[in-house]
């Protein structure tokens, strides 16, 4: 049907997210949280605002899916053997909340500005289950409105 079920199904089984918390598989989803007070929302999941500061009352709340890089770098050194070089880069949702991961874009292709949807896959393994995180690839489908 979309794009997105062709990636939940392609996520290798068994598989354990990178880190609790950070995003859904179904569909995927990065979850962040909003601040009760001043609605500014953030990723991770936070227990203060760095809006306004604010302690407390937060809604863990389920983040826009694509977004516009806001800016990258080009990795060319990494440690455990990891395939170089790679992009990395910040990703301006199109909720106004910016996330930090890595682009699995081509170096020669990456450029700011670019569409960009979320992507979950394999980052590793650990005791013969697939470790699932999260990137960005570029957006096939880049005349989504905004929200
Ligand atoms: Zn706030």
């Amino acid at each position: 049907m979309t794009v997105d079920t062709e990636l939940r199904l392609s996520l290798p089984l068994p598989y354990a997210p990178i880190r609790e918390g950070l995003f859904q598989v179904d569909p995927p989803t990065l979850l962040g949280s909003t601040c009760a007070v001043c609605r500014t929302s953030t990723f991770p999941a936070r227990d203060f605002c760095p809006g306004c500061l604010a302690d407390g009352p937060r809604q863990n709340c389920p983040l826009a899916r694509h977004g516009s890089v806001f800016t990258y770098t080009v990795v060319y050194q990494a440690p455990g053997g990891r395939p170089t070089p790679y992009v990395l880069g910040y990703v301006d949702l199109d909720d106004n909340v910016r996330v930090l991961a890595q682009l699995d874009v081509p170096v020669d292709r990456v450029s700011i500005g670019m569409r960009v949807r979320l992507v979950l896959r394999e980052v590793g393994k650990s005791h013969g289950v697939s470790v699932v995180g999260y990137a960005f690839a570029p957006d096939a489908d880049s005349k989504e409105v905004k929200q």
